[in-house]
């Protein structure tokens, strides 16, 4: 990258950049970095306080990995929706965060487990979190011409913790939800709310993080009333739009408050049992 000097672009699984070059949305590049064979970016790994993915990890391998599935189920319901399996085997967790839509399936599961990202260039490596990246739809603030997302990681859910994704989307295979939303609960032993976490979109220029509704469930019951609260504290703060081909705001606003409680019981069911049985996956 440092050759080309800003003229070479990252690429993942080339899903997104390939086609916008064909279909002339990108300017053609001069070089294109690939990142599936750098060695030990196509793995994931466990250290002590968080679990790792590489950046040439596919949302096929984390569909398949148990320890995201124990500890991250909203990731893997968001990265099994994805495309089809073609699209799974190639496309990147890594490229799919980097893209920076409002609307990135895995990037919304990612953010409800609040992660991170490990941004390396030519002269550093740091950590930070997912949402420095978002600056705009589709814009990002990690240098792709210069700097590669090199690993994402969130901190696995303790006991009593769970996470559950569901997405709302024209049956046509179109790549853009109508809304996606991602939940994380962690309770205590007497089902209080020790912290939420929900994130969704498209509702707004980035991926949104559902802070309002958040401290409404802080300190509060699990239970089906507090969750239609949080879903109406969304509504109150959330921009939602209407998109010509996908669904009017009135539309995306009734979804969320029929699906969100849905996610929010389901999250809660898992921390409660313990059971972390991903669904929808593949779908
Ligand atoms: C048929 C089809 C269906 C799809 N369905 C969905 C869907 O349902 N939900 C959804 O969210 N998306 C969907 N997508 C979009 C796409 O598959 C995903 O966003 C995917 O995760 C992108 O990953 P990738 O590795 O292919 O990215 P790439 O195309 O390789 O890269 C995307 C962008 O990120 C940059 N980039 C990639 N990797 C890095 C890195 N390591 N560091 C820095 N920059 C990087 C690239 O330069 C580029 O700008 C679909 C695409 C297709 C073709």
């Amino acid at each position: 990258m440092g050759h080309y000097d800003g003229r070479a672009q990252v690429v993942g699984g080339g899903t997104d950049l390939l086609l916008e070059i064909q279909q002339g949305r990108h300017p053609v590049v001069e070089a294109m970095v690939d990142t599936s064979r750098i060695k030990g970016l196509d793995l994931i790994t466990n250290d002590n306080d968080h679990i790792v993915i590489g950046c040439a990890v596919t949302h096929t391998q984390i569909v398949n990995a148990e320890p995201i599935i124990r500890h991250g189920t909203c990731l893997v319901e968001s990265c099994g929706v994805i495309g089809g399996p073609q699209v799974r085997n190639v496309a990147t967790l890594a490229g799919n965060v980097a893209h920076a839509l409002p609307a990135g399936d895995g990037t919304i599961g990612l953010l409800a487990l609040d992660g991170e990202v490990e941004v390396t260039d030519a002269n550093e490596c740091r950590w930070i979190p997912m949402r420095e990246v978002f600056l705009g739809p589709g814009k990002s603030s990690i240098d792709h011409h210069r700097s590669i997302l090199t690993r994402l990681r969130f901190k696995p859910t303790e006991t009593r913790a769970g996470s559950a994704f569901a997405r709302v989307m024209r049956p046509q295979g179109v790549a853009l939800p109508i809304i996606s939303m991602a939940a994380r609960l962690q309770l205590g032993d007497d089902n209080t709310i020790i912290s939420a976490r929900i994130s969704l979109g498209p509702a707004g220029p980035v991926p949104y993080l559902a802070e309002t509704a958040m401290a409404v469930l802080a300190n509060g019951s699990a239970n089906a009333g507090q969750f239609e609260k949080a879903a109406q504290a969304v509504l109150s703060a959330v921009q939602l739009r209407t998109s010509k081909h996908r669904a009017s705001q009135e539309y995306r606003a009734e979804m969320i408050t029929t699906h969100l409680p849905l996610i929010l019981e389901r999250a809660a069911e898992r921390a409660c049992n313990g059971d972390a049985v991903p669904v929808g996956v593949g779908q």
